[in-house]
């Protein structure tokens, strides 16, 4: 038995690294979602306006991409993390590279410094964020009941960098209040707050993680040897020359466009998950009882993809509608387009504690797979909403009250909360022995997935098609959690014991 004594409390009961790890989210996400919110605006205002002067639909694709891209990368840096660098080194170069593509946007180098910008998070992203939520369970014994707890903490301040970034940054860009830059906006000081706020994250992180986090984690799991480097080896070579024969072939044939490129990462986004399941299904590693799990996972994987399909165009299609659609004040209080991305975390923030009490209140609570139904169908509601001041009002020209954005984001963060912590939960519950690091990758994968066919239809959505838009795909996700509800007995068999 451990002893109460030998437990480290320092931060709010917790161990003290919960301290260290939560900042160094806080300060990532901070600077992730700041850069976003205001991201789309840059790569589609006109160049007079300090903009790009790119095209609507090709700024609104490229924001899903580049998001599937960030989750995508993360199955690279968990393996990194596992068998090579491990995890506090891992996530120290994700920091660095993060704050590098941030500093990059912050220049005033157009088209390049934005590609190069997001091969940087891409890269960083990937390191740091699957390895720094393995590193918040690695705080805990397999038996120590804070862990759920720890892990609630840590989420809050996820959001909590997520709620502050959406005023700060644009705020920032905006002159700090001061209109230092006249009436336009002056994207590159947006970026710089992004960049800053990552790098407080890199300096608390180096003297926190000396001081709190465990000697283990500067060491990989499960270290590679020579013998598995070589297949490694071997099969990166295969990728990278296959991906070049293709590009190679798309400049021959006239079509390597960013169109193009987009695409083919919406095939691999759509395509690598498939490959893991059939893998995991034919794996002799992987036992009966297992099978039967990951069956059961299939479409628990759907279901995340379309919702977060739907989550994750909240910074591309609800913002286009905040600026295009939407009277920008309340009374004498005026507001940024940005400023709506602030909504999300807000809602997560307010709502865990209730969903939280709920869980551990309710008896006869759904399963897993009948709360991810239902949040399929709320998901789903959430845009059908968004058809309903275009109906009622009979044009989609003019503006709306903002409430309708907030009415949106209130309902889909109800659909979060039921399928998000449920998710991540079960995820791991689910998991075969032998892949379960892999697992936690699927999970980031749903989101990637979402993304990226979202990368495909976000281009036909403008004022002009709104209501068909947001009724078609809001439908979709609707159809789909009724669907699932006919399902939710068979796959919570196919589960076996799992909850
Ligand atoms: N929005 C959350 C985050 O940034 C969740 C992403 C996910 O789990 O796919 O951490
Ligand atoms: N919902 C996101 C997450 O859970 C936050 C956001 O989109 O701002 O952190």
């Amino acid at each position: 038995m451990h002893t109460e004594k030998n437990l480290d409390t320092g931060f709010f009961g917790q161990p003290r690294g919960l301290s260290t790890l939560f900042f160094t989210e806080m300060w990532e996400r901070f600077s992730y979602y700041g850069m976003r919110a205001i991201l789309l605006f840059y790569m589609y205002y006109a160049i007079s306006r300090g903009g790009l002067g790119m095209n609507q639909a090709t700024a609104a694709s490229v924001m899903s991409i580049y998001g599937s891209l960030v989750y995508l990368s993360s199955v690279v840096g968990g393996w990194l993390s596992d068998r090579v660098w491990g995890s506090r080194r891992t996530v120290f170069i994700g920091g660095v590279l993060i704050m590098l593509g941030h500093i990059a946007l912050s220049l005033p180098f157009g088209l390049t410094a934005l590609y190069v910008s997001i091969a940087l998070i891409v890269a960083g992203t990937g390191l740091l964020k699957p390895n720094v939520s393995d590193m918040v369970g690695s705080l805990y014994t397999p038996e120590d009941k804070r862990r759920d707890a720890g892990f609630s903490m840590f989420v809050f301040g996820i959001n909590l960098g997520a709620a502050v970034a959406p005023w700060a940054v644009p705020w920032a860009a905006n002159g700090f209040g001061f209109h230092l830059f006249g009436n336009e906006m002056n994207f590159h000081a947006g970026f710089s707050l992004a960049a800053i706020g990552m790098f407080f994250g890199l300096i608390q992180y180096y003297y926190g993680g000396r001081k709190y986090l465990s000697k283990d984690s500067l060491y990989p799991n499960d270290p590679i040897d020579q013998e598995a480097l070589r297949p490694v080896i071997i099969w990166s070579v295969v990728v990278v020359v296959v991906l070049a024969i293709i590009i190679a072939l798309m400049a021959a044939m006239r079509a390597l466009n960013i169109t193009n490129i987009i695409s083919l990462i919406t095939l691999i986004a759509v395509l690598l998950p498939i490959g893991y399941f059939v893998m995991m299904l034919n794996s002799r590693k992987v036992t009966k009882v297992e099978r039967s799990r990951v069956w059961a996972y299939i479409p628990l994987f759907i279901a995340a993809a379309i919702f977060w399909g739907i989550e994750e165009s909240g910074s591309v299609v609800l913002a286009l509608f905040a600026e295009q659609r939407t009277i920008l004040h309340i009374g004498s209080w005026h507001f940024a387009a940005a400023n709506f991305q602030t909504l999300n975390p807000v809602f997560i923030m307010i709502l865990t504690p209730f969903f939280v009490w709920l869980w551990d209140h309710w008896k006869k609570q759904p399963s897993a797979p009948g709360k991810f139904a239902a949040g399929l169908i709320i998901a789903g509601l959430s845009y059908v909403w968004m058809a309903l001041p275009g109906i009622i009002h009979g044009t989609t020209s003019g503006r709306v009250s903002p409430f309708w954005l907030v009415g949106s984001w209130f309902i889909v963060e109800i659909a979060e909360m039921l399928i998000s912590p449920i998710g991540l939960s079960v995820t791991t519950k689910l998991a075969p022995r032998a892949f379960q690091s892999q697992m936690m990758s699927m999970w980031f994968l749903a989101d990637a997935a979402g993304q990226a066919v979202n990368a495909q239809i976000v281009k036909y959505y403008s004022s002009a098609t709104e209501v068909p838009y947001f009724l078609a795909v809001g439908l979709v996700s609707v159809v789909f959690g009724i669907l699932m509800c006919f399902l939710v007995k068979r796959i919570h068999r196919l589960m076996e014991g799992v909850n």
